[in-house]
């Protein structure tokens, strides 16, 4: 479904991939795994068009969509979720999700306000709420509600868990684990391995803009020395 290969992005005059190849078949859940600054938002940036890489290709359901804008890469099915939690923050919940809306996504078997409600029985609660005024892991789960709203095919999460309570991080866990089975294809970036160790099929680590493990979960668990470098990081 996703197949990126041989991302080069600069920012001005500084390299911050050399090379990053990923891919993500329908269905799978894959981490991205690294420290601060390795690269993992960027990589998820180039994906959607928010930066530009100088070589490299990024492939989504068979078409090359390198270099689209990002209007259009939502509306060819990748939804994204930032790093710093987007929300309008002087609207309500619920203009916040119907905002999101890409009408000419909607199927009869997609995501729905309801569907989203139903995901996140918070946001039902606060659906009359204002944006602005919502704990930081409450405005996290509109902001994931708000890409469902686009119904994407491939969901790409960045970092969801940084700065959430444990407990609101366990339940994001289940959050997550229910889209995945909703059939959704995901690409989420982790600085803790914790956070996807039972979620993941793949995974890839990033070290200083480079791809340095690849496999699946249970074989990166069970090579100690790798695993050990990202577990309780
Ligand atoms: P983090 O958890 O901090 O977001 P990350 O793995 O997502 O880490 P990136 O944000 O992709 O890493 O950063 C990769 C490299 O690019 C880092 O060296 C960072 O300093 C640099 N970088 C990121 N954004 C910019 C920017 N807007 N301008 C210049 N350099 C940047």
């Amino acid at each position: 479904m996703l197949d990126v290969s041989d991302l080069h992005v600069y920012y001005g005059l500084s390299q911050a991939l050399f090379g990053v190849s990923l891919r993500a078949e329908r269905g799978e859940l894959i981490a991205l795994v690294g420290r601060n600054g390795a690269g993992k938002s960027t990589t998820l940036k180039a994906i959607v068009g928010l930066c530009r890489p100088r070589r490299g290709r990024v492939v989504f359901g068979g078409r090359d969509v390198t270099g689209w804008p990002p209007y259009r890469i939502a509306r060819a099915g990748i939804g994204y979720v930032p790093e710093d939690r987007r929300v309008f923050r002087s609207l309500t919940v619920q203009e916040n999700l119907e905002a999101a809306r890409l009408p000419e996504r909607e199927r009869a078997d997609g995501w729905t306000m309801a569907g989203v409600f139903e995901l996140f029985p918070d946001l039902a609660r606060l659906r009359g709420h204002l944006a602005g005024r919502l704990s930081g892991g409450q405005q996290q789960m509109l902001t994931i509600g708000r890409a469902l709203m686009t119904n994407p095919d491939l969901l790409l999460l960045d970092e969801p868990s940084e700065g959430l309570a444990p407990l609101l991080v366990q339940l994001l866990a289940e959050r997550v684990a229910l889209m995945k089975e909703r059939g959704l294809t995901i690409v989420l970036s982790e600085q803790n391995v914790e956070f996807v160790r039972e979620l993941a099929d793949r995974v890839y680590t990033l070290e200083k803009g480079e791809v340095r493990y690849e496999g699946r979960m249970q074989d990166f668990l069970a090579s100690e020395e790798i695993a050990r470098a990202y577990l309780g990081v």
